[in-house]
């Protein structure tokens, strides 16, 4: 009876064995999704990476998706939310624009992931140095489209108050206009509201130093 049981037992790990040796794809994941954005950004910074963005993952998701975190940031070459996270395909619902300045539309793309994908937590990430910002502090001349990017700044209430402080510190800026965009998402969706009342939402203001890859959170 022992060596029937020994028997199964073997089938079973000999299975589960074999399927292990298949292509890795997307399975339920329980984690929390910060952690994950955490480890993610801990496993880039180390420059071990740990993802899967194959074009069977791609297929596996031609229907559906799934993602767990929204982020917002800005459109900046160098912020590559997937890889600074070291996420797979399907993974970041991403919304990115210069400075991370967000208007009514960037708030229906947000809404969307919220509402209809169910992700549950939205991450705004300003970052050092970001261009954007500096053109504000710094008064430079725009023109154009690109002027609304600064008169969009100079109309946060956050903005304001470190420019009449005479702040000279661009990080502050940098920092306080992410502080607006998640008090301008929570103020202006009443869907986002609905969601943070019920608790299905988290929204999380964070920062990624360039010079080290390495994002905090407030
Ligand atoms: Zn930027």
């Amino acid at each position: 009876m022992l060596f029937n049981y020994m028997f199964i037992a073997l089938v079973f790990l000999g299975f589960f064995g074999c399927s292990s040796q298949e292509p890795k794809s997307k399975e339920i994941d329980t984690t929390d999704p910060l952690q994950k954005l955490i480890e993610g950004n801990k496993r880039f910074s180390k420059g071990k990476f740990n993802n899967n963005r194959s074009k069977d993952l791609l297929s596996e998701l031609s229907n559906a998706q799934n993602p767990y975190a929204v982020v917002v940031c800005c459109s900046d070459s160098r912020i590559s939310p997937n890889v600074l996270f070291d996420t797979d395909f399907g993974d970041l619902f991403i919304i990115r624009t210069a400075g991370n300045i967000l208007g009514e539309v960037d708030l229906a793309s947000i809404e969307y992931a919220i509402e209809h994908l169910k992700t549950p937590l939205l991450v705004i990430m300003g970052h050092s140095n970001c261009g954007a910002v500096t053109a504000f502090v710094k008064k430079e001349p725009l023109h154009g489209h690109i002027k609304t990017l600064a008169d969009s700044l100079s109309n946060e209430p956050e903005e304001q108050a470190l420019v009449n402080m005479h702040d000279d510190n661009l990080d502050h800026y940098i920092r306080a206009n992410v502080i607006h965009q998640a008090n301008f998402i929570k103020k202006n969706s009443e869907i986002i509201k609905k969601h943070l009342e019920n608790q299905k939402l988290i929204i999380k203001e964070s920062y990624l130093d360039t010079k080290t890859g390495i994002i905090s959170y407030n």
